[in-house]
């Protein structure tokens, strides 16, 4: 299966963090800003490069650079909170949008806002979401950045549930999917177990009931 598991201590410190009920949501933003910063060191550890030729104040010499553009796209609301790590590591960048809601009765994905930069084809797309939890929004956002013309594509995540990793992988075989830790299980909700609550909430301190920050 194209799923691996990142266990950085300085990962597993902050998420230990995130997942804390008294975190209150200025530092779970700060939490995640850092969580993502080094998810995405991971994530681009084997990026393609091409030689290029430099010239230093002092002589020519060969470098090496990127060879592909890269695109993210965080998926809304709780993927915007990863942003900032990644684009502060790879600034030229383009960013696209996707807005997913799901269903809270049947737990299906419903696409609300699809706003993609062009050329998808020719960069390599990092998908950004704190939860991969039923895998639905996921496996949506992916076919939604094929149909685009999207052919490599990683997923990157927070936390996974074993669910979720299995239908992402069986829907979509060819994505990467990264996570900083392998939670339990889903409640009847779709919540994960134990996971952190809900990461949109968490962060934005809607529907939060633990007092001032
Ligand atoms: N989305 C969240 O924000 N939290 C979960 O536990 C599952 C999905």
């Amino acid at each position: 299966m194209n799923f691996t598991l990142l266990e950085h201590p300085l990962l597993q410190d902050r998420l230990s963090r995130l997942r804390d009920h008294r975190t209150p949501p200025v530092q779970f933003v700060e939490h995640l800003h850092q969580i993502s910063l080094l998810l995405a060191m991971e994530a681009t550890r084997s990026l393609p490069t091409q030689t290029v030729e430099v010239e230093t104040p002092l002589e020519i010499t060969s470098c090496k650079q990127l060879s592909r553009s890269l695109v993210l796209i965080p998926i809304l609301r709780a993927g915007l909170g990863m942003l900032s790590g990644f684009h502060a590591l790879v600034p030229e960048a383009r960013v696209g949008h996707l807005g997913i809601i799901r269903d809270e009765e049947t737990l299906e994905a419903h696409v609300y806002l699809e706003k993609l930069p062009n050329h998808l084809d020719q960069g390599i797309v990092f998908v950004l979401d704190p939860m991969l939890a039923t895998g639905h929004s996921s496996a949506t956002a992916v076919a939604r950045l094929k149909n685009a013309g999207a052919k490599k594509i990683y997923f990157i995540c927070c936390l996974a549930a074993p669910e979720g990793v299995e239908y992402l992988a069986k829907m979509h075989p060819d994505v990467k999917i990264l996570s900083a830790s392998l939670d339990r299980q889903l409640d009847p909700r779709g919540y994960i177990l134990p996971g952190l609550g809900d990461a949109g909430d968490r962060q934005f301190g809607t529907n939060i009931h633990s007092g001032p920050v």
